[in-house]
């Protein structure tokens, strides 16, 4: 063997050599990404949370240019229902399940600054908030509105739910009646099957209910509503209800 033909044959022992390393570093590398213990619980989480479809959908009822009622001492129930929404919606996430929100802003569930959508905002809005409810048929739908009447008198939340689905009317009872147990002692008020009345809860096929957190109208309810406070407690019995009749994922 000439000297040419030895000193080319070591070079390319050497690259063999070469390669030969790196697919075998490639290799363990690989093997140490997909058999460490965070690899794999950082993968099953992500898959399990692509996967698992929503639960519950909070909905904030009114927004924007929507107010709704206004009560005797100024409250403003498109705010109130705000507040009170994404209190429930954080502690059902902390409770581990899977939660949205119709509208998390002071705005109706459209594009209010559209000039397509002029003299049917509110129209396009509850359609969106239905079709929402209707991409998600596994999941509960709860609306969060304030109470509002001439009469001062009248106090006390009560919950509305869809004719269309068994559930919906277990789980107004079951919401109604932690309120009269944890929240209100003198609550005496019953459920209520929505009327066609309630454009939501009759266009929507699956559980849905409707939660009249209280009168704006009556000054000492209001005064509850306006505190901090009473507020989480209330969506702390509302959380508790909606735990309770959590569908088991399928
Ligand atoms: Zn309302």
């Amino acid at each position: 063997m000439s000297r040419s033909e030895s000193r080319r044959l070591t070079f390319w022992i050497a690259v063999y050599c070469l390669a030969f390393t790196v697919v075998l570093c490639a290799l363990y590398f690989l093997f140490v990404a997909v058999t460490a213990p965070w690899a794999t619980h950082t993968g099953r989480l992500q898959t399990a949370y692509i996967a698992s479809p929503v639960q519950v959908i909070v909905d904030a009822g009114h927004g924007g240019r929507d107010g709704g009622a206004t009560g005797v001492t100024g409250l403003v129930e498109k705010n109130l229902n705000l507040e009170i929404a994404t209190l429930l919606h954080d502690m059902l996430c902390a409770a581990g399940t899977k939660t949205c929100m119709t509208r998390t802003v002071d705005s109706l569930v459209c594009d209010e600054s559209d000039p397509a959508l002029r003299g049917k905002l509110k129209q396009t809005d509850l359609k969106n908030r239905a079709a929402l409810a209707e991409a998600n048929p596994g999941a509960l739908f709860v609306s969060i509105h304030m109470n509002n009447f001439p009469v001062e008198k009248y106090s006390g939340l009560q919950v509305y739910y869809s004719p269309h689905a068994e559930e919906s009317r277990v789980l107004a009872a079951s919401i109604q009646a932690n309120t009269a147990a944890l929240l209100q002692p003198g609550n005496t008020r019953g459920i209520k099957a929505a009327g066609s009345n309630i454009y939501l809860l009759n266009r929507i096929r699956t559980a849905a209910v409707l939660v009249e957190c209280g009168f704006l109208s009556n000054r000492a309810e209001s005064a509850c509503l306006a505190n901090g406070t009473y507020r989480q407690k209330l969506a702390l019995v509302l959380t508790a209800s909606v735990l309770q009749n959590l569908r088991e994922p399928s």
